[in-house]
């Protein structure tokens, strides 16, 4: 198998609208699925109650932040909802993929468009809500952002699903652990994986 096919059934970008839930399905397979790696990333956003460096991100400031731009540690970076950075170390996503182990990567639209550019082979998984009013009804009831940051998610929401078609695969969240399924089938089952020519 060529080297670019072999990498790009091992690297997965997960995106997708905001409040699709692509954190929750991370989670659900960093719980259940020791064997997928799941990239951690940086921020610039102070960690929310429950959250561990290292483990959910590596929270940093905005100085060191500006450091790993500038030293070319990223692979990619985005502010996000115009209130932090964040970004994916690069030297750990190289050493899974040389490792043959699968990873993923769950980044915002904008990130995922860099990825797109520099390891086009990456397989980009489109994570989408069952409907609008669903969408709508996830972002509103998780009660972390004010009633204007809501308003400003759902504006940036109606733009990233109209991304779509920029994707290689779509999964629908209906339900968590069958969305997470989903993609750990496609990350493992390297040979029948819908792009592999
Ligand atoms: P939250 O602050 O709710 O954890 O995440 C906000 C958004 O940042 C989510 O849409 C998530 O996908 C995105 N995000 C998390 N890590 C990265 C990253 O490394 N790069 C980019 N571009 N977006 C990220």
């Amino acid at each position: 198998m060529p080297d670019a096919a072999a990498r790009r059934s091992r690297l997965v970008v997960l995106a997708g609208p905001t409040a699709v839930g692509k954190g929750t399905v991370a989670a659900d397979i960093r719980e259940r699925h020791p064997e997928v790696w799941i990239s951690v990333s940086a921020t610039t956003r102070p960690p929310r109650p429950g959250e561990v460096d290292g483990v959910h991100y590596w929270f940093v400031s905005d100085a060191d932040f500006d450091r790993m731009i500038g030293a070319g540690e990223l692979l990619e970076w985005a502010v996000v909802h115009k209130a932090a950075r964040y970004g994916t170390p690069r030297r750990a996503v190289d050493t899974m993929l040389d490792d043959g182990r699968p990873a993923l990567l769950e980044i915002d639209l904008q990130g995922a468009r860099q990825v797109r550019e520099t390891m086009p082979e990456a397989l980009f998984v489109f994570l989408k809500p069952p409907s609008w009013e669903e969408l709508v009804r996830r972002l509103t009831g998780r009660g972390t952002e004010s009633a204007e940051e809501q308003a400003r998610r759902l504006e940036t929401a109606l733009d990233e699903l109209a991304a779509e078609e920029e994707f290689d695969v779509t999964i629908v969240n209906h339900e968590v652990h069958a969305a997470a399924e989903e993609l750990v089938a496609l990350m493992t089952d390297q040979v029948s994986g819908p792009e592999e020519s």
